[in-house]
């Protein structure tokens, strides 16, 4: 990654955010474009946002067969990243098994296995009994049942990003980290970047800046219906392994798996409303909170250390779908975001669409959900993908 020298003048296309969203749609875009003339730009360092933050989750079970397919897509390309990348990122498909707490939950999980089914993939609803036979140490008490796919997963995050990084680098293109994008403005055909390092001109923006995308459109003087919502995460010290599949829970959103140390890493859902996207902290409740959760889940973890708590922004919108392409508004200013807390594992599937868009192609995407005009103009009820949590 270059730390110093000067900028090109002129880019083919500046991508903003290296994240996995950002790194991904480059390496399509390098495959397509000169790589010299693709610019990344970071403010931060590689995996400062919440691409270096996440629980790692892959999952194929959604509400809407658009985000199934995005996500299968997604699975496939992670099964093949160490041969393609030489990186790996421990792609362990231990399952995901999203746990139902009462009918109504339970009701909406076989609706969500059934869409799930129809796109092919062998979802099962598994009684309290043979949850217990798969994960002995959770506890059964006030269970319904849940819904198991044995092809979901956990990854770990940061050799993905390394993966990409050396991919970039290797063709030529350009990632700098500790640039900030600090002003956008259009000139005709042609963008200018005001970055802290210079000011550049390119006919491409992507706007892949995560939890600050609003922050970034603001820039370009665009409103945008992306709210940034800080989520919290810890992993606790390692234990031996005992648990295959990552455990979601409807309720506030609690998911949770074991990492290859042995370390269990989960979060849930705690609101914090009113924040800013200045800082990142973690606090003593979401410990507390989140432990209490966990031992009541998990009782054999009653007594298990905390090793270490962080934070995260979730990019979400309103309808639980990602932003993806042309800013109606801005010719040459694209969005790649709103993509909630799963952006780990739709990016692989999202970034070639992307990467087309940008390069004036269509894409099999449907514009009434991933468009960014879907959000301009009339608000007629449109489709929503509910199943945005763990
Ligand atoms: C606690 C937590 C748990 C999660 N768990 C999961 C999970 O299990 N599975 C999953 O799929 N997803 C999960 N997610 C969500 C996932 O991490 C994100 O959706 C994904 O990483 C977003 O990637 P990105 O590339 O769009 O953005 P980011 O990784 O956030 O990258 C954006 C980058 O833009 C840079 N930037 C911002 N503004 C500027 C500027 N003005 N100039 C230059 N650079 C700028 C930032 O420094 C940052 O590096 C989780 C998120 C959190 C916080």
């Amino acid at each position: 990654m270059t730390l110093a020298g000067t900028l090109r003048p002129q880019y083919d296309c500046v991508v903003v955010g290296a994240g996995v969203l950002g790194l991904f749609t480059a390496h399509h875009l390098a495959q397509r474009l000169d790589p010299r003339r693709i610019l990344v730009l970071d403010r931060g360092y590689l995996s400062a946002g919440a691409s270096g933050r996440n629980g790692g989750g892959v999952r194929q079970q959604w509400e809407a067969t658009a985000t199934i397919r995005l996500a299968r897509e997604a699975v496939a390309v992670y099964r093949r990243f160490p041969r393609e990348f030489g990186y790996n990122p421990w792609f362990r498909q231990g399952g995901y098994l999203f746990l139902a707490f009462s009918e109504e939950e339970a009701g909406r999980l076989r609706k969500v296995s059934g869409v799930v089914r129809s796109e092919g993939l062998p979802v099962r609803w598994l009684e309290p009994h043979a949850i217990q036979r798969r994960v002995p140490a959770l506890s059964t008490e006030g269970l319904v049942g849940a819904t198991y796919l044995s092809s979901d997963g956990v990854i770990f995050p940061f050799p993905v990003l390394w993966g990409l990084y050396q991919d970039l680098r290797r063709r030529g293109v350009e990632v700098r980290t500790r640039t900030e994008v600090l002003g956008l403005s259009r000139e005709g055909p042609q963008w200018s970047v005001g970055t802290s390092r210079g000011t550049v001109r390119t006919a491409r923006v992507l706007n892949a800046a995560g939890g600050w995308s609003r922050d970034l459109s603001a820039l370009a003087g665009l409103a945008v219906p992306n709210t940034p919502t800080r989520h919290e995460i810890l992993a606790t010290e390692p234990v031996k392994p005992f648990l295959d599949p990552m455990v979601v829970t409807l309720r506030r959103g609690l998911y949770l798996s074991q990492s290859m140390r042995g370390e269990i890493i989960g979060g849930f859902s705690l609101e914090h409303p009113g924040e800013g996207t200045s800082t990142m902290p973690s606090s003593s409740l979401f410990l507390r909170e989140m432990s209490a959760q966990m031992a009541r889940l998990f009782p054999p973890l009653a007594s298990l250390r905390v090793l270490r708590s962080w934070a995260g922004f979730y990019d979400e919108t309103p309808d639980g779908f990602p932003i993806l392409g042309e800013d109606p508004r801005a010719p040459g200013f694209f969005h790649g975001n709103g993509f909630g807390g799963h952006g780990f594992m739709l990016a692989p599937a999202a970034a070639p669409r992307l990467a087309s868009l940008l390069l004036g192609e269509r894409t099999d995407l449907d514009d009434r959900l991933f468009g960014p005009g879907r959000f301009l103009g009339t608000k007629a009820a449109r489709p929503v993908e509910g199943l945005t949590l763990g």
